[in-house]
């Protein structure tokens, strides 16, 4: 079956209505927060651009509200109080899958990647729990605003553990996942900051803590990275000196991941460069190449590093985000200033 693409208004309507659902809906909990922004994060790990339905399981959008909350259940420090505090997530009493997770967080030591490598009963158990949550709160009344529903995301039809995103949902998520993105984090700060105005005061960067990005320590990855580019860096192909930064290829700031095979070691020099800008052709086409040759050794040593992979997500994504690119017309980096359109040849590099 193929689906006709959304039109210009159908797309300017989906936006409309998330404008709806955030502007009108009640909020009681973070939870309608997480809820689209897992479903956001989903059409582009499983989804395409034809404008199809895209089936997904609870338990998917499950495993997503952990990832979003595991940073979000930590204590939150201010100034020089060492205890911290558990932010509140819901206006009147600690929401639930908080507390599941500040509790498997106790178990594990507090890091997810030990949690779902070294104890994987455990993180389908806390999977499960999460799951039942969603179920029977924020994916069915997401869509409720004013009274009214307004099911333009999917239909709420009682069939249990998957949803099915309507035709032309997964493809407006995918091309306008970064200003999606923005729109909830911005509203969810203003939740958070909102419900625990008692216990905050002042706080302004409440942003960075929600958000921000895990910081483990990247230098653990410098060897590995070094050995699997032969010493020289991604962008320029010249020998890497000590000056040398371990960054992401595909920019935290268009999707945020930290998955093994996206780290790449370059230059100070040519990775400021590159700043947030995607990568042109060529640059794609030796990262895609590097990790073809040398998949198993990444994996097998960034993972003994704590750093998760999955190479066949990184790609997902940076497919996605290469085609975004492409039908915006935008611009990628080459080396020191110079931006050019991307060349239309870029889809070729992950041919072959
Ligand atoms: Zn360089």
């Amino acid at each position: 079956m193929t689906w006709p693409l959304p039109t210009p208004e159908e797309q300017v309507q989906f936006l409309r209505n998330l404008q709806r659902l955030l502007s009108e809906g009640l909020f009681v909990a973070s939870y309608k927060f997480a809820l689209i922004h897992a479903l956001a994060d989903l059409a582009i790990l499983k989804g395409d651009d034809s404008g199809a339905t895209l089936e997904i399981s609870t338990k998917d959008i499950a495993a997503k509200f952990v990832e979003l909350y595991w940073r979000q259940a930590r204590p939150f420090h201010i100034g020089d109080d060492t205890a911290g505090l558990v932010l509140h997530q819901n206006t009147d009493k600690q929401a639930a899958i908080i507390s599941h997770i500040s509790a498997a967080q106790q178990e594990c030591g507090g890091s997810l990647f030990r949690l779902k490598q070294t104890s994987p009963a455990d993180w389908s158990a806390l999977v499960s729990q999460v799951d039942r949550v969603v179920r029977e709160m924020p994916l069915w009344k997401l869509q409720t605003v004013g009274g009214e529903r307004l099911e333009f995301l999917y239909e709420n039809l009682d069939t249990g553990k998957q949803i099915t995103l309507k035709p032309g949902v997964a493809y407006c998520f995918r091309a306008f996942y970064e200003l999606v993105r923005d729109l909830i984090e911005g509203a969810w700060v203003r939740f958070v900051q909102k419900v625990n105005a008692n216990r905050l005061g002042n706080v302004t960067d409440l942003g960075t803590f929600l958000f921000g990005q895990e910081r483990a320590c990247l230098d653990a990855y410098r060897p590995i990275l070094f050995d699997v580019q032969k010493g020289v860096c991604l962008y320029c192909q010249k020998a890497l000196s000590k000056q040398s930064q371990v960054d992401h290829f595909i920019p935290w700031s268009r999707y945020p991941a930290d998955l093994g095979h996206n780290f790449i070691l370059a230059h100070d020099k040519c990775n400021n460069a590159k700043s947030d800008h995607l990568a042109a052709e060529s640059h794609l086409a030796t990262w895609i190449e590097r990790n073809r040759e040398y998949q198993i050794e990444l994996k097998e040593r960034l993972t003994a590093s704590a750093l998760p992979c999955d190479l066949t997500a990184s790609v997902q994504i940076a497919k996605w985000v290469y085609q975004q690119i492409e039908r915006a017309n935008g611009q990628v980096w080459v080396s020191e200033k110079e931006l050019r359109h991307l060349d239309p040849s870029w889809a070729a590099c992950f041919a072959t």
